[in-house]
């Protein structure tokens, strides 16, 4: 087992070159290029980590995990879906374009305009601070904080974000202020996370949302299958299918470079590249992923 890991941090590294940090997030632009990390966190507690698996960097979509987490918890599932559907939208992640032509819902919680619906459902009963409590303990992790560099550059820079909040609201498809929300969610795309925290949070959803030392439930059963599916169909954004043909883990990447997985045994596992590809995966943690996957048997339909 150690050894698949091994290779796929090497092939992970390797494949840091063929990609790009992103740059639209001006702050984002400052990551290293060639950074990569990994850790793998089972019941054992005894992670596994190669590289910079404790370097710190914006959680970026990955949040938007944490986020419908929270709205089914606080809202439950019918009224969460009666806000975001749960189809891949085969679209860009920052996408505008079905919102307006094809449907006044969102497509799925893993997209921007998805994203930012559901966090607008959080409010007015959680603030910030709630939510880094909740994303604290989701992933294992008490030293989580706000990364306010990027949340700055993020909220003077969110324009299509903010085109989204208000496109939403101006089809009444938002109850909540656009501002607030897009305040939540900026903030929430900014937590500093590792590979390490994500390998947590990976392990509690393949956990079935147990927390894997102290047996409490932190996400309904009921819930995880929801949020797994989804990260199964559109947690790589118009990567998905692919991915889910390649590796077949449910995951959820960000642009910050991290992708969390979760995977049989269970076990979480954490990546952090963040020079990305083209669909804004990070080049190395999706390539490192193929190969562990393949290595290991991980992918959810090889018995
Ligand atoms: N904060 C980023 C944005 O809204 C998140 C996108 C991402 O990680 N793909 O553009």
């Amino acid at each position: 087992m150690e050894k698949a890991f091994f290779e796929g941090y090497e092939i992970g590294c390797a494949a840091t070159t063929r990609g790009k940090v992103a740059d639209y997030i001006p702050e984002l632009a400052k990551s290293d290029p060639k950074a990569f990390g990994l850790c793998m966190l089972d019941a054992t507690g005894e992670p596994l980590t190669f590289g910079e698996a404790d370097t710190r960097f914006s959680i970026q979509s990955i949040c938007k995990v944490i986020i419908l987490a929270a709205a089914l918890k606080l809202r439950g599932f019918d009224e969460t879906f009666s806000h975001v559907m749960m189809e891949p939208s085969g679209d860009a992640f920052n996408s505008i374009l079905k919102l307006d032509t094809r449907s006044n819902l969102p497509f799925n919680p893993m997209i921007n305009a998805g994203a930012i619906e559901t966090a607008s459902l959080l409010l007015p009963e959680l603030s910030f601070e709630d939510m880094l409590d909740y994303a604290r303990m989701l992933c294992l992790d008490p030293t989580i904080s706000l990364n306010e560099a990027v949340y700055n550059s993020e909220a003077q820079t969110g324009y299509r974000n903010r085109a989204i909040a208000y496109l939403l609201k101006s089809k009444g498809v938002m109850s909540a202020d656009p501002e607030r929300t897009l305040n939540l969610y900026f903030r929430l795309c900014s937590l500093a996370v590792s590979a390490r925290s994500l390998a947590g949070l990976g392990l509690v959803l393949a956990n079935d949302g147990v927390h894997p030392f102290n047996g409490k439930t932190l996400i309904a059963p009921e819930h995880v299958r929801t949020i797994q599916s989804i990260m199964f169909t559109c947690g790589m954004y118009d990567y998905s299918g692919k991915y889910s043909v390649k590796v077949g883990v449910p995951s959820k990447s960000g642009v910050g470079g991290g992708i969390v997985c979760a995977a049989k045994g269970p076990m979480g596992i954490g990546l952090y590249g963040p020079a990305l590809d083209a669909f804004g995966n990070s080049s190395g943690a999706v390539k490192a992923m193929v190969h562990i996957s393949q290595a290991l048997g991980l992918h959810v339909f090889s018995y």
